[in-house]
């Protein structure tokens, strides 16, 4: 089987590794450098934590698959830092925890996920981009018999053709009547240098200007911190650099005051174009031949996306037209 995957991010890239390992011939294909997209940069916090039990269980499954990717990759891609929640989400996520299975604390209102850790995403790009071997590409339309349209004016033709370009995905599916959201807002997440050896963190306290924030080791002797600011202050319009500036004002205020043990100068910025309002969560859809992923914070699950697009994709027979199908 003949399998086009549009995106080279963690998710074209763990689907097309999934594929190939399913027996099929992939080409992926990127516009641009793989893992630069929302992919880019060198950490992002895995947990099993979630508000919801099927997610709590996709995570789960994700963390063995981790597992298994860092044996092949011969090294270590999700560390054993765990990941630690607080604020007001601690009793519904840890009833979604308990519901699925999974082993988790709740001590002092504060919710331990000892699965948690961190994603060491410059190694897995490595590994993935080493198996998959992408290739430079710019795809302008897509046809439901599997028919991509090339930007150059190529065309060829794939038994099935998989969507996970992120912030591209809704203009190419649009025209197959699949309906991606396409409202961007624009996000910010500072480096500091201090001690790293605590758990990843994330902390739905609001605090100053934040609603929420979210922090994990980086690089040896460094520490993220991102904080999500009222919509106001992350909207499309007012541009990537005026958010980052109002984000940094916030996140660096957020340090001086409840992380005095970090030095308060940012050394680092990663900027992001996540889906307004995505939160956690995976959407597929598919018309014909193609189908499509999308959603948001999707780093931590990629391995089992791969794993259960890959197994749609496989063990369907391409159709004509018109099938669609929305699920977690
Ligand atoms: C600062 C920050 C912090 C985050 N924290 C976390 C976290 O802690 N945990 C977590 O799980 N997730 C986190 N995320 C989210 C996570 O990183 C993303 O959800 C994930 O990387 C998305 O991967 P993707 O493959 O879907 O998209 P992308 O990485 O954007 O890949 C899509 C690719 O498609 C390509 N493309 C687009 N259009 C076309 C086209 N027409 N033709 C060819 N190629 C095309 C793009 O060039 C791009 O490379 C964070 C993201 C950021 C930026």
């Amino acid at each position: 089987m003949r399998v086009t995957v549009v995106g080279a991010g963690i998710v074209g890239l763990a689907t097309a590794y999934q594929l190939m390992t399913a027996g099929a011939t992939v080409r992926c294909l990127d516009v641009g450098e793989p893992m630069a997209g929302r992919s880019g940069g060198d950490t992002r916090i895995f947990r099993v934590a979630h508000g919801d039990p099927a997610l709590v269980a996709e995570a789960r499954r994700a963390s063995e698959l981790w597992d298994d990717w860092s044996t092949t990759a011969g090294r270590t891609l999700v560390g054993a830092e765990r990941a630690m929640v607080s604020g007001p989400r601690v009793p519904a996520w840890a009833e979604a925890m308990a519901a699925a299975g999974a082993i988790h604390r709740v001590v002092d209102g504060v919710l331990h996920d000892p699965a948690g850790g961190v994603l060491d995403l410059v190694a897995t790009g490595r590994f993935l981009v080493g198996a998959v071997a992408p290739e430079r590409g710019e795809v302008a339309a897509l046809d439901g018999d599997g028919t991509v349209h090339l930007a150059d004016g190529g065309t060829e033709r794939a038994d099935a053709i998989v969507v996970a370009a992120g912030a591209g995905t809704p203009a190419l599916v649009a025209p197959l009547g699949i309906e991606v959201p396409a409202a961007l807002e624009h996000h910010a997440r500072f480096t500091f240098a201090g001690p790293a050896d605590q758990p990843c963190h994330l902390d739905a306290r609001a605090d100053g200007d934040l609603a929420s924030t979210y922090q994990h080791r980086t690089r040896a002797g460094h520490w993220a911190v991102g904080g999500h600011l009222p919509d106001a202050d992350t909207a499309w319009e007012l541009g990537a650099d005026e958010v980052a500036r109002r984000s940094r004002e916030a996140v660096v205020d957020h340090v001086r005051r409840v992380l005095p043990h970090l030095d308060p100068t940012p050394v680092d910025e990663l900027r992001c174009t996540p889906m307004r309002g995505a939160g956690d969560g995976v959407h597929r859809a598919r018309a014909g031949a193609v189908h499509v992923v999308w959603g948001d914070n999707l780093a931590k699950l990629a391995p089992r996306i791969g794993e259960v697009v890959a197994a749609d994709v496989v063990g369907d027979t391409p159709v004509g037209g018109g099938g669609r199908d929305h699920a977690p």
